[in-house]
C-alpha cells in the first residue's frame, strides 16, 4: 500500500464536474479579476466563519500582511508571535516594518500565553497567535493580558479552517487570516487567502488596499498594493466551501482513530469537548522520531515534519539575534515532532496500514 502525506487527486475526482463547471465558467465570461464569484465567495466564507466580513487576497502571508496594514502596525512596533510556525507568520511582519518577538509554545506547540507578559514593551503593538495544526489558541487569555492596553490580536487562522473555542468559531478576536493554499483544509487550486472580521474599518481598508488603494477605477486614496484574490481561485472555494465541514468531520473521526491506537506508543494530540482542532495535522511526538519516519518512508508511507528549523535558528532571520537554547520547548518539537497522513480521503485501511506500521515499529 501507498499513502501519500496529502491526496488532492482523489479530492479533485470526488467534486470534478462541480470544478469543472466552476472554472469553465470563469473563462467563458472572462471575469479573471474581482468578479461576481469573488463577492459570492467573501460572503459565503464569512457566514462559515460565523462573521461579518470576509476580503479576499492573494495568499494567507497576504492576508497576514493586510490585516497588520489595516491594524496600524508600522516601522519600529513590535508583534509578539511564535517560532514554532511556518516563515509566512513573520514575513508578514517584516513586510509593515515592524519586529517579531519570538516566546516559547507549550508541549502542544502552541503559544504559551503564560510568557507574553514578559515579552511586552512599550514598542508592542500587536499579538499574533498561531492556530498551528489546526488547534485554536486560548485567546481569552491574550485578551486578559492585554486588556487596558493599546496592543491588537491578529489571528495565524492558515491551518485551522472551522476550528473552534469554547463553541466560538474562529478568529475569536477582531482578525483572522486563512490561507487556501492547496493543501490546507480549504484548499484553491493555486494561491489564495482571506482576511476575516467583524469590524467593517479594517474590512474597507483591506478591500482598498489590496486593489492598489482604490476608491474607483483610476482614482487612488493611497498607495495601495495588487493582492487580490483571483476570480477562478474563488470559483473553486465557492464549490469547495460546501464539502468543508463533512470534510472536517471526517479528518476529526480520522484523529479518533490514530489517537487511540497509537496512544500508548507515542505522544498523540489532545482531543477534548471544549475545543474543536480541525486536524489540518495530525501531529504525534516521540524521541525516535528520524528512525519512525525512515522506517514508514520505507514502507510507503509518506509523512512530513512541522517544522524540522524553527525561525529563530532561520539563516533568514539571523538578525533578530537569537540563538540556540533560546526557545526550549519549540527546539524539542522541531526535534521530536512527525506529521502523519491526514485527509478527508484516507481510507480505514489505510490509517489500519499506517497504525499497524508504527506498532510494528515499536514492537520490533
Ligand atoms: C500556510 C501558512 C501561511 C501562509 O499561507 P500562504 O497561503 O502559503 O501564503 C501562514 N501561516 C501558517 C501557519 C501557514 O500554515
Amino acid at each position: 500500500m501507498n499513502i501519500p502525506f496529502v491526496d488532492l487527486k482523489t479530492q479533485y475526482k470526488n467534486i470534478k464536474e462541480d470544478i469543472d463547471a466552476a472554472i469553465k465558467n470563469i473563462i467563458k465570461n472572462t471575469s479573471f479579476v474581482m468578479g461576481e464569484p469573488l463577492k459570492s465567495f467573501e460572503k459565503n466564507f464569512a457566514k462559515y466563519c460565523k462573521s461579518k466580513f470576509a476580503v479576499g487576497v492573494s495568499s494567507g502571508t497576504s492576508a497576514l500582511h493586510q490585516a497588520l496594514l489595516a491594524a496600524g502596525i508600522k516601522q519600529g512596533d513590535e508583534v509578539i508571535t511564535v517560532s514554532h510556525t511556518f516563515i509566512a507568520t513573520v514575513e508578514a511582519i517584516f513586510q509593515v516594518g515592524a519586529k517579531p518577538i519570538f516566546v516559547d509554545v507549550k508541549e502542544d506547540g502552541l503559544i504559551d500565553t503564560d510568557k507574553i507578559l514578559n515579552a511586552i514593551t512599550e514598542k508592542t503593538k500587536a499579538i499574533l497567535p498561531v492556530h498551528l495544526y489546526g488547534k485554536p489558541v486560548n485567546i481569552s487569555k491574550i485578551n486578559e493580558i492585554i486588556e487596558n492596553k493599546n496592543i491588537k490580536i491578529i489571528e495565524d487562522c492558515a491551518q485551522a479552517h472551522g476550528a473552534e473555542f469554547k463553541g466560538t468559531r474562529l478568529p475569536i478576536s477582531n482578525i483572522g487570516c486563512f490561507s487556501f493554499y492547496p493543501g490546507k483544509n480549504l484548499g484553491c487550486y493555486g494561491d489564495a487567502g482571506a482576511v476575516v472580521t467583524n469590524n467593517e474599518e479594517i474590512a474597507e481598508k483591506v478591500s482598498m488596499m489590496r486593489d492598489h488603494g482604490r476608491l474607483s477605477k483610476y482614482e487612488h486614496l493611497k498607495v495601495g498594493f495588487n493582492e487580490r484574490m483571483d476570480t477562478i481561485q474563488a470559483a473553486i472555494l465557492n464549490v469547495k466551501l460546501k464539502y468543508i465541514e463533512d470534510w472536517t468531520e471526517k479528518r476529526i473521526s480520522h484523529a479518533k482513530v490514530y489517537n487511540k491506537e497509537l496512544k500508548s506508543l507515542v505522544k498523540v494530540p489532545e482531543i477534548t469537548e471544549d475545543i474543536r482542532h480541525v486536524f489540518h495535522l495530525y501531529v504525534i511526538q516521540t524521541k525516535k522520531r528520524d528512525e519512525l519516519q525512515k522506517f514508514l518512508k520505507e514502507n510507503n508511507i509518506s509523512t512530513g515534519i512541522h517544522y524540522p528549523i524553527p525561525l529563530h535558528l532561520q539563516p533568514a532571520l539571523k538578525q533578530l539575534g537569537y540563538k540556540e537554547g533560546d526557545f526550549p520547548l519549540t527546539e524539542k518539537l522541531s526535534k521530536e515532532m512527525l506529521s502523519l497522513p491526514m485527509y478527508a480521503e484516507l481510507t480505514d485501511e489505510q490509517i489500519s496500514y499506517v497504525c499497524e506500521k508504527i506498532k510494528e515499529f515499536f514492537h520490533d
